[in-house]
């Protein structure tokens, strides 16, 4: 983005006007060292999300992500069978993009409450892995793929809450003063799946390739979904057009909001 002084504030990227009056930025993640994931469930960074991961851990970027719930309510079958069995296929999903570390958290899947709660587990596992950058998916009520589902609107508004309240000492103190955990606010935050989007993260053919991996491992929650369509058959061509927005091949759209990491530099 630009300041209205016409200064780069850090993530300026090439410049392609999509033809709408918004100029779609590549974005410029070369600096970063860890990206956070924050979702509700098993499955929702596998799509197309898990492609720019691919691209940052083959770079050398640490991504770990946090699942808010097990998603155990997310399949025709007995939840206490479900939970274990997505963690698995999360685990397996996680495997085909490069990401070793995955916290599942057990609030509970379809009645996610966005509240202080939920804040502060999140801002806990940004203090515990300081990332540079936290990635969510669209918390509007109303997604381009239609409406969004409660859990999703509550987890992405919960994380951009607490990527602020991770920044400061003074909000859940018990965090510093009983945990050990000291603040850290991250610099930028991304919103995936959005229709507004204001950067896109070039990817290439392998991390394409990956990220429909990853979706499929995911076998028997898909399974149990028999009208969803192949994963083969539409991340590509989703990626494809994401990366259109800025002149490549392929890419991930996201809607990026400065945080300023303010924390760093008072602590
Ligand atoms: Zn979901």
């Amino acid at each position: 983005m630009t300041n209205d002084d016409g200064r780069n504030d850090g993530t300026e990227g090439t410049e392609v006007p999509d033809g709408s009056g918004n100029d779609i930025l590549a974005l410029d993640w070369r600096d970063w060292k860890r990206v956070l994931c924050v979702v509700a469930h098993p499955d929702d960074t596998e799509y197309g999300i898990s492609a720019a991961v691919n691209a940052w851990t083959r770079a050398g970027v640490e991504v770990s992500y946090l699942l808010l719930t097990a998603g155990e309510a997310g399949m025709k079958r007995d939840p206490a069978e479900v939970g274990p069995l997505r963690a698995e296929e999360q685990r397996a999903a996680c495997e085909c993009v490069g990401v070793d570390d995955l916290v599942i958290l057990d609030h509970p899947d379809g009645h996610l409450v966005e509240g202080l709660d939920l804040r502060r587990d999140i801002a806990r596992r940004i203090r515990q892995f300081r990332p540079d950058a936290v990635v969510t998916l669209t918390f509007e009520f109303e997604a381009p793929h239609g409406l969004n589902q409660a859990d999703h609107r509550a987890a992405g508004r919960a994380a951009i809450d607490a990527a602020r309240d991770a920044g400061n000492r003074w909000v859940f103190r018990e965090l510093a003063e009983e945990e050990g955990l000291e603040p850290w606010e991250p610099d930028v935050f991304l919103v995936g799946q959005v229709g507004d989007p204001t950067h896109v993260v070039a990817v290439d053919d392998e991390d394409v390739a990956a990220s429909v991996a990853s979706l499929e491992c995911h076998r028997e929650y898909l399974a149990d979904l028999p009208d969803h369509p192949k994963p083969a058959d539409f991340i590509p061509p989703m990626l494809a057009e994401a990366g259109a927005l800025i002149g490549e091949r392929n890419g991930v759209a996201f809607r990026v909001y400065e945080l300023g990491g303010v924390a760093k530099s008072r602590d």
